[in-house]
């Protein structure tokens, strides 16, 4: 049977998606066409935030590369615009001069984004944030220019202000009403966010209409109705989006806001579809993947000539991408006279929750610090749940936060119904489903397989944890198969597999054997795999410092100026007469210019040039305190049973005690550490990576707490008797999190990842923990102060002296 003609115009995440479904349900109905304006492949869009934020590079979020086009015999034209289409004919016009006659035809041309007309708005420096191009030109301007302004304090305007943050850009966000994200968002988690916000470093300026952009060729400024001013050297719109909808209606096809279409996503002219932004649902143009999805799949059925149920509109749905900011809108989010909201909100933890009902049925909701209810909850407005006055209660009672519950109790509590992923609207039933059918264990072959976690990547954690839940130690969840950088496809746990396998001992070894495609690696991945080289192979691989950051090539924390902080070791918080002169002594030589008790309770020389390292630490004649590396810091201590009345253990000495055991020690990301005398948690354990606490006839060991911008509660890994015990866990821990996190992760992260009953069920044999602690001896046992070793090796303080600063 000879194949229909089907054109797609629009490369972009809707057009495609939906050809994919096609593919699916008819491989070989159609000869397909697709012309994309934007010279790329199919690519995440939604994962741009991620690439300016650093957690991505561009080739990461490709969806669909150029094989998949030709393995699916589609002809793919990039680079190319579609200008006119002669829908009687049934033909298409481009750019390139190009006619291409089509049986069927997919409209998925997206939106623009909308730039506020303002005068200057064509200076160099003002741009929006929609694709590729966009990205590039914020990184590149980071290089140069020092403050940003984005205009709008929506998702996609605050999502920018955090990736400009992480280029080091000063950055404000200017916002036209008094809330930000007040499409998503009631005042309270509004301010709350805003208040997170301000605490990473962006500023806000509200209520504030632009009027002018400044500047000769290339912006200086944005002026204000109210006659203030911003500086500015780079402006990014995020303002709203406009459905591209121009080709459709010069060729005939009916457009309102978008371009009309019915339940079936057909055009008022036969043969033509639209799906995606560019088109309108009864009345409503959506501005985000899932509903884009959903289309998308009716409009595969119908276009296969397939029994289709009609597309009846979507739930909205929202989470902010920021890391560390929990954020989660659905549905309906203001307080109206006919609504009534369940409502928490702890200030203490930063939470605020609201869940807004009509009728006894959920209609929407708002979550702030903790988003683990959103499936749930997203769930009962989808499904128009109704509740009971019991449910009223527990609506909101998350089984994994403060209950102590794991998040794998969490996950294993969910109905089959229930939808994991948002985006892709796939089931918790599919994914298990998938598990034993396709013999899955990996979020990656989940992905593959379901399209869970294919689009915002937010439920990545929960499809580990369901791996974890459905496979137990057979899943491999901390090897999600994400390379751990883009000059190689290995994950973590292949990398670390291989240098164990093939003996591998140095950095160059590692990415000639295992085919870097960039000879030279990354920032990303040399210091990576020094790291898994020692942790691998202690007593083998000699520790490579020229692949380390600059801050640990360096020993000290290099600040703003370019001089560097020095924090001398001082071990449990304790010093003495004797020691503080000697410091004082140091400061003065040298003209420090600021000396500060640190939050860790130590005391840090800030401002020390580079020359005078050396000799500073020479002077000091005291061990480095390690307060630049990824590796053990501080361990805080309270005062203790020794001099205070409450106190039930003596907390200094276990504190000095841990400290000198395990310090110089390389970990995955930096440890602090604290002990307190009893549970008033004087030394804040706590909010510490591994927390002790004094109890009547023991210790409560704590695990994961997070003190800095994604603050975490630590919990509890386990109680003991002596202070051997303790000795004896923590080393245990502390290498387990060796072997395990990837590179880069604090604790609280890794914790999260994994769950703590699955550190629990670790470490819970006693062979296990002894193993680990000898394992954890080896490491140490080679360790020698660096400071000492800049100090009495003339090679090594001379390649310390020539060592180039790059940070
Ligand atoms: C930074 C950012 C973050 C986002 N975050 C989220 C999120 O967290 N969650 C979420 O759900 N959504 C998010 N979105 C929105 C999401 O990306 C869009 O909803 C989705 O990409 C829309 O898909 P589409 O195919 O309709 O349009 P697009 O992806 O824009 O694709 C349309 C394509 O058509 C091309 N085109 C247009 N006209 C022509 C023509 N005449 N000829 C040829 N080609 C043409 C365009 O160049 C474009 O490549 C985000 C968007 C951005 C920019
Ligand atoms: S934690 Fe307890 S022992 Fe320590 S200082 Fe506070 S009250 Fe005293």
């Amino acid at each position: 049977m000879k194949k229909r003609k089907l054109c797609l115009v629009g490369n972009g995440m809707a057009g495609v998606r939906c050809m994919e479904e096609i593919l699916k349900l008819a491989p070989d109905l159609f000869d397909i066409t697709i012309f994309g304006r934007e010279p790329h492949p199919n690519y995440n869009r939604i994962l741009l935030s991620s690439v300016l934020a650093g957690d991505a590079d561009i080739r990461d979020i490709v969806l669909n590369d150029w094989n998949w086009y030709e393995q699916n015999g589609i002809t793919l034209y990039t680079g190319e615009t579609v200008t006119s289409i002669d829908a009687e004919q049934r033909n298409i016009y481009t750019d390139c001069g190009r006619v291409e006659s089509y049986d069927d035809l997919i409209l998925a041309t997206g939106s623009l984004p909308f730039m506020l007309p303002l005068p200057g708005i064509d200076k160099e420096g003002v741009i929006a944030f929609r694709d590729i191009n966009d990205c590039k030109t914020m990184m590149e301007a980071s290089k140069t220019y020092k403050k940003a302004v984005v205009i709008g304090g929506g998702l996609l305007g605050l999502e920018a202000a955090r990736g400009l943050l992480n280029l080091s850009m000063d950055v404000s966000v200017v916002h036209i009403f008094d809330n930000i994200m007040e499409r998503q968002l009631d005042p309270v988690a509004s301010k709350l966010l805003q208040s997170e916000l301000e605490k990473q470093g962006i500023r806000f300026l509200l209520e504030k209409q632009s009027a002018e952009i400044l500047g000769d060729t290339r912006v200086t400024g944005l002026r204000f109705a109210d006659g203030t001013a911003e500086e500015a050297d780079l402006i990014v719109m995020a303002v709203g989006i406009r459905p591209n909808a121009a080709l459709a209606q010069e060729s005939g096809i009916e457009v309102k806001r978008g371009i009309v279409v019915n339940d079936y996503m057909e055009t008022n002219i036969d043969h033509v579809y639209a799906v995606g932004e560019c088109a309108e649902h009864r009345g409503t143009v959506y501005g985000l993947v899932a509903p884009l999805f959903e289309q998308g799949k009716v409009l595969a059925k119908r276009i296969c000539q397939m029994d289709a149920a009609p597309y009846e509109g979507s739930t909205l749905h929202t989470k902010l991408k920021i890391s560390g900011v929990n954020v989660f809108s659905a549905g309906e989010f203001m307080d109206t006279s006919d609504t009534r909201a369940i409502r928490v909100h702890d200030e203490w933890e930063g939470v605020y929750k609201k869940v807004l009902v009509r009728d006894d049925q959920v209609v929407g909701a708002v979550l702030f610090g903790d988003t683990k209810d959103s499936t749930r909850i997203l769930e009962m407005i989808r499904t128009n749940a109704t509740i009971s006055e019991l449910q009223r209660v527990a609506i909101l009672q998350n089984l994994s936060s403060s209950s102590g519950a794991s998040e794998l109790d969490y996950v294993a509590a969910m109905s089959s119904d229930e939808i994991i992923c948002g985006c892709n609207g796939v089931s918790k039933g599919t994914i298990v489903e998938a598990i034993y059918e396709h013999g899955l264990n990996s979020v990656e072959g989940v992905k593959k397989c379901t399209g869970a976690s294919r689009s915002c990547g937010g439920c990545k954690p929960l499809v580990a944890n369901l791996l974890q839940c459905v496979l137990g130690d057979q899943a491999q969840t901390s090897n999600q198969k994400e390379p751990i950088c883009t000059c190689t496809t290995l994950s973590r746990d292949e990398l670390v597999r291989e240098i164990q396998e093939k003996c591998l001992t140095s950095v160059r070894e590692v990415m000639h054997v295992l085919d870097w495609t960039e000879p030279e690696g990354c920032s990303k991945c040399r210091p990576a795999i020094n790291y898994y080289l020692n942790m691998v192979f202690p007593e083998l691989h000699e520790d490579e410092r020229e692949s380390r950051f600059v801050n640990e090539r360096m020993h000290a924390n290099i600040q703003k100026d370019g001089t560097y902080s020095v924090v001398p070791r001082m071990y449990g918080g304790v010093t003495s007469p004797a020691e503080l002169k000697k410091i004082a002594e140091v400061a003065e030589k040298y003209q420090v210019p600021l000396v500060k008790v640190t939050g860790g309770q130590r005391l840090d020389l800030l401002g020390v040039k580079k020359e005078d390292l050396p000799n500073v630490w020479r002077d000091l004649d005291m061990p480095s305190g390690y307060a630049y590396g990824k590796a053990i810091r501080t361990v805080k201590t309270c005062v203790g049973s020794d001099f205070c009345r409450f106190g039930t253990q003596n907390s200094i000495q276990m504190g000095i005690d841990i400290e000198k055991a395990f310090e110089r020690l390389d970990t995955p990301a930096k440890i602090k550490m604290a002990v307190s005398g009893c549970p008033r948690n004087c030394a804040e354990s706590l909010i510490k990576d591994i927390g002790v606490v004094g109890i009547d006839g023991g210790w409560e060991i704590y695990i994961g707490g997070n003190g800095g911008v994604h603050a975490k509660v630590a919990q509890l890994l386990c109680k003991v008797k002596t202070n051997e015990e303790v000795m004896e866990w923590v080393g245990a821990f502390l290498q387990y999190y060796r072997e395990n996190a990837n590179y880069g992760e604090r604790t609280s992260a890794w914790m999260e990842r994994i769950g703590l009953s699955s550190i629990q069920r670790a470490l819970e044999n006693t062979e296990t923990r002894r193993e680990l602690n000898y394992r954890i001896a080896a490491a140490l046992g080679v360790l020698s102060d660096p400071w000492q070793d800049i100090i009495q090796k003339e090679n090594i303080r001379q390649l310390f002296e020539n060592v180039a600063v790059n940070v």
